[in-house]
């Protein structure tokens, strides 16, 4: 066993991260298009570039160099959204006075945050959408625009409704190229801008028509994600610095975090009050995610039935796993089902009939053969089950073991006989024993090649060879070779997932 793990552990440290393209533009037209240049003449001297420069590596929660380094060139890179970015500074540093001091202006300041704020003298606002993109149906669309909408109505005094046909607050229209706003805001094909939207109260959200509008997946960019944030500006809201802020001028996945951020929820409230009645509504990133889910099912459903299919494989799950039986888990919020070793898939059953102690979901879930016990994971914790019973000393927090937070994906990985739990862009190693990480970690994913980051779930199966998922996909990593030697979608090409055979439904349990 040491020397298999000596074996892989030197295989992995070789495995080199797949250079990335130096990105294709000019960073003073960003500069110049994102406000952190003037226009005029397009003549700039050095320093108002390292100043701009600065500004943006500020905005954007970079390391302030005032140098245009890799990493503000490839920040540059990411899609985002096409209102600039100009002002953001100033109105954050007010916001966050006002915080602070309950007074509401900054003395000495820029002319422009004196300037009263862009808003709506009404709290009662209706919206429309003009035209519809590709790839998603109307009813999608629909259901993305509303949840936009209702996460900001949760957290303040505004209250939205849908106004199908005559006048209307806000417009939101999907736009290819050039579409009549001047051509700085003519949008660019896929990446890059996603779209854009203008302050009180010209009530107008515009999308580029040219990206692949999704509600879930990886590939192509969430609508729901964007149509928030642009929704955000039509009610007077700038560009936020704040890590994980919706109002963050960078796209961002609809994850398991909550969808707004403190800083969001003030800036709303400080234009338009609390929300009258109950306390504000903030949906986890999560909740979210799961309601969008069915709501697409049923409109998928409605189109084209698949009968006697676990809803899991049409969609996403929390966290999968395999047991000595060779009986697959998957686990999807508060449910799970079992897929035997003969295909046949039974469920959904609740979690914590089986496991009490459990929270509501999870977010990983390995069955360790060595041991042959049951980690449970979710946010700063870890629970072990022996069977059905949870062992003594547990939850435990993660910290103590020397485990990130929230992981992504964890799974017991025989070739190093510990467990191994994936983060972003790192993963960590477990020793079960000690239950202590193993030194020398955590490491930097690309060790394993090939295996994208942000999975959702991975296991072993019989045959030594891992298989990672995230979305529908699923990436097959052989152990021997250290890289992924297979691709593919995992519903319809792993007979083993459950997704192609029928499913029997449990009465006796639920
Ligand atoms: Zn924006
Ligand atoms: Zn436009």
């Amino acid at each position: 066993m040491r020397a298999a793990w000596i074996l892989t552990a030197s295989a992995l440290v070789c495995a080199r991260a797949a250079a990335r393209p130096p990105p294709a533009l000019d960073p003073e037209d960003f500069l110049e298009k994102y406000g952190y240049l003037h226009q005029d003449h397009h003549i700039h001297n050095a320093v108002e570039v390292q100043a701009a420069i600065r500004e943006f590596q500020w905005l954007s929660r970079l390391p302030v160099t005032g140098e245009l380094d890799s990493p503000t060139l490839r920040q540059m890179a990411e899609p985002r959204c096409g209102v600039s970015d100009e002002g953001s500074q100033q109105t954050w540093a007010q916001r966050v006075h006002v915080i602070f001091t309950g007074k509401s202006r900054l003395a000495n300041r820029s002319r422009r945050s004196a300037a009263p704020a862009e808003k709506w003298y009404k709290r009662h606002l209706t919206y429309q959408i003009v035209n519809w993109p590709q790839h998603l149906s109307p009813g999608s669309v629909r259901l993305a625009v509303r949840a936009a909408f209702q996460l900001w109505s949760n957290v303040s005094g505004l209250v939205f409704q849908e106004a199908p046909e005559g006048p209307a607050d806000i417009r939101l229209a999907f736009y290819e190229g050039d579409h009549n706003d001047g051509s700085s805001n003519a949008f660019d094909g896929p990446g890059g801008t996603l779209a854009h939207a203008f302050l009180p109260r010209r009530g107008e959200a515009h999308f580029d028509m040219a990206e692949r509008w999704t509600l879930n997946g990886h590939k192509g960019h969430n609508l729901f994600m964007v149509t928030a944030h642009e929704v955000g500006h039509t009610l007077g809201l700038e560009h936020s610095p704040v890590r994980h802020a919706l109002m963050s001028p960078y796209y961002r996945k609809l994850g398991r975090s909550l969808v707004l951020s403190w800083d969001d929820i003030m800036a709303v409230q400080q234009l338009y009050g609390k929300p009258l009645g109950d306390r504000p509504v903030r949906l986890p990133g999560q909740v979210l995610h799961a309601a969008l889910q069915e709501w697409e099912f049923t409109e998928l459903q409605s189109r084209e039935e698949i009968p006697g299919q676990p809803v899991y494989c049409r969609g996403v799950f929390d966290a999968i796993t395999i047991d000595q039986n060779d009986t697959v888990l998957v686990f999807r919020g508060g449910a799970y089902w079992t897929v035997s070793a003969g295909g046949g898939a039974v469920g959904p059953l609740p979690l914590r009939q089986r496991w009490p102690d459990l929270p509501p979901a999870i977010e990983a879930a390995a069955f360790s053969p060595l041991d042959s016990k049951w980690y449970f994971f979710k946010g700063k914790r870890v629970w072990r089950y022996t069977g059905d019973s949870l062992d003594p000393g547990f939850p435990r927090k993660s910290s103590e073991m020397g485990l990130p937070h929230h992981p992504d994906t964890a799974f017991y990985y025989s070739p190093l006989g510990h467990m191994v739990v994936f983060k972003g862009s790192r993963y960590s190693v477990l020793d079960l024993k000690t239950l202590r990480q193993v030194p020398y970690y955590p490491r930097r994913l690309t060790d394993w090649t090939g295996v994208p980051q942000g999975t959702n779930g991975a296991l072993t199966r019989p045959d030594g060879r891992l298989y990672l998922f995230r979305e529908q996909r699923f990436w097959r990593f052989d152990p021997v070779k250290v890289r992924v030697t297979r691709e593919g979608q995992w519903a319809g090409d792993l007979s083993w997932t459950g997704c192609s055979s029928s499913i029997r439904h449990s009465n006796t349990i639920l």
